[in-house]
């Protein structure tokens, strides 16, 4: 019976230390793969925040300016609620480059950049540098009055950028701000687009009239597509 126990014995302790090996191995790839999944999600996430933002500024970019839109667009036109938009550009910021160069003209953006963040205050209050020396400032659940404090707003924070090294002083840099506020009544997939272009309509008018200075959306700019798609002008003039 110890013979033949004792030959038993040494097999089991041979086959459970195998056993035991192999779920060591087991547990310890497990962990790996776990750990090689989330360093996997953690670098999708990292991607994907990367393809919304702005490498210069750091703000939000023009893809997430449009996805943030459409959904501000869709909430505000389900609450009935007033949405603006601000477009910001740069004056004569060539000028700057040609003057200081390129990296110069950099460190204005950022400061820029600076300048609109520090303008804005509710957590869905979104700025996003949608072009070169062009930015925008989407404001849900914000009306034409509320939209022009906000302009500015940006306008004194801009006054006063200055770029020390450079020998920018307060005031040097001014910008042009195009200004719509709508109510959208009605589903229609381009209307914040729409919004866009009336905005940009009006910042064009900011430049042409001398720059430095906000325009707003007048009833006669909307286009007739738009009231057609149910878009209500807040507070025109
Ligand atoms: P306006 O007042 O009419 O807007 O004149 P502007 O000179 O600001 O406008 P324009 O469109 O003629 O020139 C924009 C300049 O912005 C030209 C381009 O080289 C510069 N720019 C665009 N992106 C960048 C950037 O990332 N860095 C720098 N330094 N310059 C940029
Ligand atoms: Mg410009
Ligand atoms: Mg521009």
């Amino acid at each position: 019976m110890d013979a033949i126990e004792a030959e038993w014995r040494v097999k089991a302790l041979v086959i459970g230390g195998i056993v035991l090996l192999l779920c060591g191995v087991t547990i310890a790839l497990s962990l790996l793969f776990g750990r090689e999944l989330r360093r996997r999600e953690a670098m999708q996430a990292e991607l994907e925040r990367l393809s919304l933002t702005d490498a210069l500024t750091r703000l939000p970019n023009r893809r997430a300016f449009e996805d943030a839109g459409a959904r501000a667009w869709e909430e505000a036109r389900r609450g009935g609620r007033p949405l603006s938009l601000l477009i910001v550009d740069a004056d004569h910021f060539k000028r700057f480059n040609d003057r200081y160069g390129h990296q110069v003209g950099d460190e204005v953006l950022q400061g820029l950049a600076r300048c609109l963040s520090a303008s804005v205050h509710r957590p869905r209050d979104l700025v996003s540098r949608i072009g070169g020396e062009e930015f925008a400032i989407l404001l849900p659940d914000t009306d034409q009055a509320g939209a022009l404090r906000i302009a500015e707003k940006v306008h004194a924070e801009v006054s006063t950028l200055a770029i020390g090294s450079a020998g920018i002083g307060a005031g040097a840099v001014t910008v042009s701000i195009g200004l719509a506020s709508a109510v959208p009544t009605a589903a229609a997939i381009t209307a914040l687009m729409d919004l866009y272009r009336l905005a940009d309509g009006a910042l064009y008018e900011a430049k042409a009239g001398g720059r430095n200075q906000t325009r707003c959306t007048k009833l006669q700019d909307i286009p007739a597509a738009s009231q057609k798609w149910g878009l209500q002008v807040v507070g025109a003039s």
